[in-house]
């Protein structure tokens, strides 16, 4: 036997295999990237985003059809912060659907509900934060604030500011070294407490002679002139705060991109491109995209509501001239297959004793397929079958998909999940693959061009041909 070379797997660094045209592709399609991410700044920008492409690229609102015929391009919105668009293939709904599913939330500071308050000439916002941030990396960094409020009136207004070069930004301090004693001796996760992640808001008093509430009030009286707002409004309201600043390019060879919320709107961003371009599938495409992954997946736009099946249900009732079916809803579910697009830990450098090496994804060697998540022992994880990565294995390798598989990191070190355990519920096939990425859940993470263009092509060929 000749050819040893043959009994070996080997990883490949994308920029090595792929030819000039995909180089390009790999560059043009960073820069579209870019738009969309400095655009989808929350989860209800996100939705917006994706709605506004998907409109532009010929998709309709499910509430507008009549009909569902092999090629139809739908999308259906649940509460403006999950979206799912659909291609409808040439086979029913009940034979199965190839989806794709990605989160549209990424870790944040939201307000408290009553979070104003002045206290030594300052005006500052109480914070409850979400998801898994390191509070240590959002202090003294220039930051955003967005959302929506619900006035006493009825009128819901959205609120953005710190992102536009003409706005002001906020901001949360920290110790200056030189008074850090106490701070410095503690454990770096308890150094920064969360009832310290007070946001600084204004810094101006109102002409009163009310000492107690000032500062309060030249805020109050910019808002309201701004939005109409009053202090109550603030209990009817979800303002979240972000990093400021745009996505930029990593690196001399602009490589990399740093931006916030890759986790998980890369993997948004990327099964977004592959639907819009798709047309005339075999089986019902889906893209699927879903709110407060973050946080375990909870409440009424999270990946354990009913709103996918109640969908899934409206679609077979179209199918069927109005007749649902929960058997054919079933089969449906059942039958489907769905790629978890969820980010992976890409192999740190600088830290790779967190990592197994052999089982990491490296940086820039392709999207990353993560069989099973969890922790300690694979407790809470969707181990997806054999059966299934073996064909999804020969899908890639035939099509010039460059993939690595991935753990999180070391056995013992830690863990994660995501929405495939969720909806591996419903007896569907389901496996994690998405963009490898440095600094998880950092207020700006990094990702490398070349393995966001590749997990656009897997997933574009997952809805071809699988
Ligand atoms: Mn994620
Ligand atoms: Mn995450």
């Amino acid at each position: 036997m000749e050819n040893n070379d043959k009994l070996f797997y080997r990883k490949n660094f994308i920029w090595n295999v792929i030819n000039d045209e995909e180089k390009q592709g790999v560059f043009d399609l960073g820069d579209d990237y870019k738009k969309f991410i400095d655009a989808s700044k929350t989860e209800r920008l996100s939705i917006r985003e994706i709605v506004r492409r998907a409109e532009e690229n010929g998709f309709v609102n499910i509430e507008d059809l009549q009909e569902i015929k092999p090629g139809t391009k739908y999308y259906y919105v649940n509460k403006g912060k999950d979206a799912v668009l659909a291609v409808a293939g040439n086979e029913r709904l009940e034979n199965g659907m190839n989806i794709v599913g990605s989160h549209v939330d990424s870790p944040r500071i939201d307000l408290k509900q009553n979070p104003l308050y002045q206290e030594h000439g300052l005006t500052l916002l109480k914070t409850h934060y979400y998801g898994g941030i390191r509070k240590y990396q959002w202090v003294a960094i220039p930051l955003a604030l967005y959302g929506t409020v619900v006035r006493e009136d009825g009128e819901i207004i959205d609120v953005a500011i710190g992102d536009d070069e003409n706005d002001p930004v906020f901001y949360i301090t920290d110790l200056l070294p030189h008074l850090a004693k106490d701070q410095n001796d503690k454990k770096l996760s308890d150094a920064i407490e969360g009832e310290s992640l007070n946001v600084i808001i204004g810094s101006l008093p109102a002409d009163s002679n009310d000492e107690g509430t000032k500062f309060k009030l030249n805020v109050l009286k910019l808002l309201n002139g701004k939005y109409g707002m009053i202090e109550e409004d603030f209990q009817t309201a979800e303002l979240e705060i972000v990093p400021a600043g745009k996505s930029r390019d990593v690196g001399i060879d602009r490589g990399m991109i740093m931006a916030y919320g890759h986790d998980d709107r890369v993997c948004a961003y990327t099964s977004l491109k592959a639907i819009l371009e798709l047309n005339n599938p075999e089986k019902t495409a889906i893209a699927l995209f879903a709110d407060k992954e973050e946080v375990g997946s909870n409440g009424s736009t999270g990946m354990h509501s009913l709103f996918f099946s109640n969908l899934a249900a409206e679609i077979i009732a179209i199918e069927n001239n109005g007749n649902y079916c929960e058997r054919k809803l079933k089969k449906a579910m059942a039958n489907s297959s769905m790629l978890s697009s969820d980010v992976a830990a890409g192999l740190d450098p600088t830290y790779p004793q967190v990592s197994e090496k052999q089982n990491a994804a490296v940086m820039g060697q392709g999207v990353a397929m993560i069989k099973y998540t969890g922790s300690k022992g694979k407790s809470g994880a969707n181990d997806a079958n054999a059966e299934y990565i073996g064909k999804l294995r020969r899908l890639f390798n035939d099509s010039g998909v460059i993939w690595q598989s991935a753990e999180l990191g070391k056995v013992d070190q830690g863990g994660g999940g995501t929405i495939a355990y969720i909806m591996a519920n419903y007896n569907m096939d389901v496996v994690d693959l998405g963009v490898p990425v440095l600094s998880m859940h950092a207020p700006f993470e990094i990702v490398s061009k070349t393995d966001v263009y590749m997990t656009y092509k897997a997933y574009k060929t997952f809805y071809n041909k699988f």
